[in-house]
């Protein structure tokens, strides 16, 4: 998509900390972070939020869980929030789907 962020990110058109790369997806460093780690980890294919998600999108939402396991544990990261914001009532601001991957501090239970 022409004006979203994220595809300009993906495609490098927009400079960020890429961590991480896979057929799939890639994550890079929140611009904005709200805990010691925060990576976001995005799909390369252009899906604005879960709730757009088809079931051919399947694979790929799994395998954004998996990346982020994957890069949890190359960073030695044992307890994360894995976070994904739907819709602009529930805190989403850039509408291309996205988990936010936080550690390193202590989170609160509910969610604020
Ligand atoms: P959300 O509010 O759940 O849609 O999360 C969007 C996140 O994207 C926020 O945490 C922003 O700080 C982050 N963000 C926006 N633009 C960039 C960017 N160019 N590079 C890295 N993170 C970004």
């Amino acid at each position: 998509m022409t004006d979203c962020i994220f595809c300009k990110i993906i495609s490098g058109e927009v400079k960020s900390q890429i961590i991480y790369e896979d057929d799939f997806c890639v994550a890079f460093k929140d611009l904005n972070p709200q805990a010691p780690t925060h990576i976001l980890i995005v799909p390369k294919k252009h899906i604005e939020n879960i709730a757009a998600a088809g079931e051919d999108d399947a694979l790929v939402l799994g395998k954004l869980q998996l990346a982020a396991a994957k890069i949890a544990k190359e960073n030695n990261i044992k307890d994360f929030r894995l976070v994904a914001n739907n819709g602009k009532g529930a805190g989403q601001s850039v509408m291309h789907l996205h988990y936010h991957l936080m550690a390193g501090r202590r989170f609160l239970w509910p969610a604020g």
